[in-house]
């Protein structure tokens, strides 16, 4: 392997791009059938939602449009607080439009619940959640998360969107830096 290759800087790959390609289209197909006869906005939170879109939505066959949100959460370090600022809103009108959220990843939730009520302000029919990774910390925050790709460990992870420091976005796997990174 090439030494400057993004993937020499994972310490393991915790899924390859065949399992999540596999893992975004049974989740898709489910989409499909729940929302038969039902046109969904996906929203997909910047930037780290950007291949979760792009992949969930060719997988999907039923019409639908597609919006982008960026939001930026406060918060000491690498934890989020929950504060949440919008840099950049939709440009759609919600109101009883069937939204489902697009998301890369759930850590704390934190971001999540503040934007799932930020958007059910808006007289939306609906709105849910599909995110490709949750982790355990999640699972003990109020929000109800309709289809999830899989349980991962709390572990920082990058790839498939996923960045560190911005990079690492454009991996196809998804795994756990090399401590050299970021030491
Ligand atoms: P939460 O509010 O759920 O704690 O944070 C959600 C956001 O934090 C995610 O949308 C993602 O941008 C970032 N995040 C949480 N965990 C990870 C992780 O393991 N790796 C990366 N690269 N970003 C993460
Ligand atoms: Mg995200
Ligand atoms: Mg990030």
């Amino acid at each position: 392997m090439d030494a400057k290759d993004v993937s020499a800087d994972l310490k393991e790959v915790l899924y390859t791009k065949e399992e999540i390609d596999q893992r975004v289209r049974e989740m898709a197909a489910q989409i499909d059938r729940d929302y038969e006869g039902r046109e969904v906005l996906l929203v997909g939170v910047l930037k780290g939602a950007c291949m979760i879109m792009a992949d969930l939505s060719r997988a999907m066959h039923s019409h639908l449009t597609m919006d982008w949100m960026a939001v930026s959460s406060y918060g000491s370090g690498t934890k989020s607080s929950g504060v949440v600022r919008i840099l950049k809103d939709l440009d759609a009108d919600l109101l009883n439009r069937h939204v489902l959220i697009a998301e890369d990843i759930i850590d704390s939730g934190l971001t999540l619940s503040w934007l799932k009520a930020n958007l059910e302000s808006r007289g939306p029919a609906s709105v849910e959640i599909c995110t490709l990774f949750r982790k355990p910390e999640a699972v003990k925050v109020d929000i109800d998360v309709k289809y999830v790709g899989m349980d991962i460990p709390n572990e920082f992870v990058v790839g498939y969107g996923l960045d560190f420091a911005e990079k690492y976005r454009n991996l196809d796997s998804v795994g756990i830096l090399a401590p050299h990174v970021y030491e």
